[in-house]
C-alpha cells in the first residue's frame, strides 16, 4: 500500500491515526504526510482485515497507520538504537555474539511498523544485499567455524522468492559449522498467503530451522495467520514468538496474557518480550522498565510457564540483550518469591 493510501484510512479505519475521531485538518494530514515521507508506510490486505474501524484506539492500526507524533524525536532516540553497525564485519551481517550473527538480506517488509527499531534503514526500493555482498557475507560465515547460529532478519527475510530464500538456505545449510538457521518475520500473521509451499520447502534443508513469529496482539492470530503457522509446524519447523511491549496495544496484563496463550495454542513458544527500543519517533510507545516487569509478574502470576517469555532489553551502543526481569530471589539468595507474591526463606528455616 502507498503512504497516500494509507493516509485515506483502510476501509475508514482508525481515524486520524492518534485517537481523534474527526477527520483529519489540512495541518494534521500535511503532519501526517511528513511521517510518511520519513518513514515507510505499508499495510497488507490482512493487516487492513484486523482493524477494527469503529475504535480510534485498535491496536492494529496503532501498529501500523502513521502518528504525528513520530515526528517527535527525543534526545536519547537514535537511527540504530541496538548498535548493529558497530559489529558489522561485511555488509548484511551483524557479529555481536560469540556463537551467532544476523544475516540481514534484506531491507523491505510487507508492512512497515510505527515502532520498528530499524526504521532508518527499512522500506521498500532500500533493496537487499547484491550478489556479491550476500557472498561476502556467506564467505565471512564459512570463514568463522565459531558460528554456530545464523539469524535471518531484515527487514522481512521471507518477502524474498523462494527461489532466493531457497538458494541462501541452501549455502547456508552447506556450511558445516552452522547447525541452527533462524528466521525471523511477520509474515505468517501478516500476510499469510505468502507462506506457500514453496516457502515451506525452502525452508526446509536439514538444518535445525527455527521460525520466530513476530507478533504483538492476539487479534493478529487470525484463522488465516493460524494455518499459515500450521503449515511451517506440520512441516517439522518449530516457531517461537517475539513480541514488543508496546503502550496502548498490548501493555495490560490480560491483553499480554491473551497473546501469550493465542501463540501457544497455535504451538508457538513466546520467547522474547522487547522493552521497545529508543528508535526515532516512538516514545509514544515506550512503557517504563518497572511497568513491563510489574506485567511480567501478573503474567507469571495468571498464567502456564508456557506462556512466559523472557523480557529483555537489547542494551543501546550494541552491548546485545539482557533479560530484566523482575527477579524473584533476593540478592542474598536467601528469599524467593511466589507466584502470589509471598517470600518464602531458601532452605526454609
Ligand atoms: S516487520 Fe520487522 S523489520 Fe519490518 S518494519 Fe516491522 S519490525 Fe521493522
Amino acid at each position: 500500500m502507498t503512504a497516500a493510501r494509507a493516509l485515506r484510512r483502510p476501509h475508514g479505519a482508525a481515524d486520524d491515526f492518534a485517537g481523534n475521531s474527526s477527520a483529519p485538518s489540512r495541518e494534521r494530514l500535511s503532519a501526517l504526510q511528513q511521517v510518511a515521507a520519513r518513514y515507510a508506510v505499508a499495510i497488507t490486505p490482512a493487516v487492513t482485515d484486523m482493524i477494527d474501524p469503529s475504535d480510534p484506539h485498535d491496536p492494529i492500526a496503532k501498529q501500523f497507520l502513521p502518528d504525528v507524533r513520530e515526528l517527535d524525536q527525543q534526545p536519547e532516540e537514535n537511527a540504530d538504537p541496538i548498535g548493529d553497525d558497530a559489529h558489522s564485519p561485511v555488509e548484511g551481517v551483524v557479529h555481536r555474539y560469540p556463537d551467532r550473527v544476523l544475516l540481514k538480506l534484506v531491507n523491505a517488509c510487507a508492512v512497515y511498523c510505527r515502532f520498528c527499531f530499524r526504521r532508518e534503514m527499512v522500506g521498500p526500493g532500500r533493496g537487499g544485499l547484491s550478489r556479491a555482498a550476500l557472498d561476502a557475507a556467506l564467505d565471512y560465515i564459512a570463514g568463522t567455524p565459531e558460528i554456530w547460529e545464523v539469524i535471518l532478519t531484515g527487514g522481512d527475510p521471507l518477502v524474498l522468492s523462494p527461489r532466493r530464500l531457497k538458494a541462501v538456505m541452501a549455502r547456508l545449510a552447506a556450511i558445516d559449522h552452522v547447525k541452527v538457521i533462524r528466521v525471523h518475520t511477520r509474515l505468517p500473521a501478516v500476510a499469510p498467503e505468502k507462506i506457500t509451499p514453496a516457502v515451506v520447502k525452502a525452508l526446509r534443508t536439514g538444518k535445525a530451522t527455527f521460525v520466530v513469529l513476530h507478533a504483538n496482539h492476539a487479534r493478529e492470530l487470525t484463522d488465516y495467520a493460524r494455518a499459515a503457522c500450521a503449515r511451517l509446524i506440520d512441516a517439522g519447523i518449530p516457531m517461537l514468538s517475539q513480541s514488543v511491549l508496546l503502550r496502548g496495544v498490548n501493555d495490560d496484563a490480560d491483553t499480554l496474557g491473551q497473546l501469550m496463550r493465542a501463540l501457544v495454542e497455535c504451538r508457538i513458544k513466546p520467547y522474547y518480550l522487547h522493552h521497545a527500543d529508543l528508535a526515532p519517533g516512538t516514545a509514544h510507545f515506550r512503557t517504563t522498565i518497572a511497568e513491563g516487569q510489574a506485567l511480567m509478574r501478573t503474567l507469571h502470576g495468571r498464567t502456564s510457564g508456557l506462556c512466559q517469555p523472557s523480557y529483555v532489553l537489547d542494551i543501546p551502543g550494541g552491548h546485545g540483550k539482557s533479560p530484566i526481569g523482575p527477579i524473584y530471589l533476593s540478592a542474598d539468595c536467601s528469599e524467593v518469591e511466589d507466584f502470589h507474591g509471598r517470600r518464602h526463606a531458601y532452605p526454609p528455616r
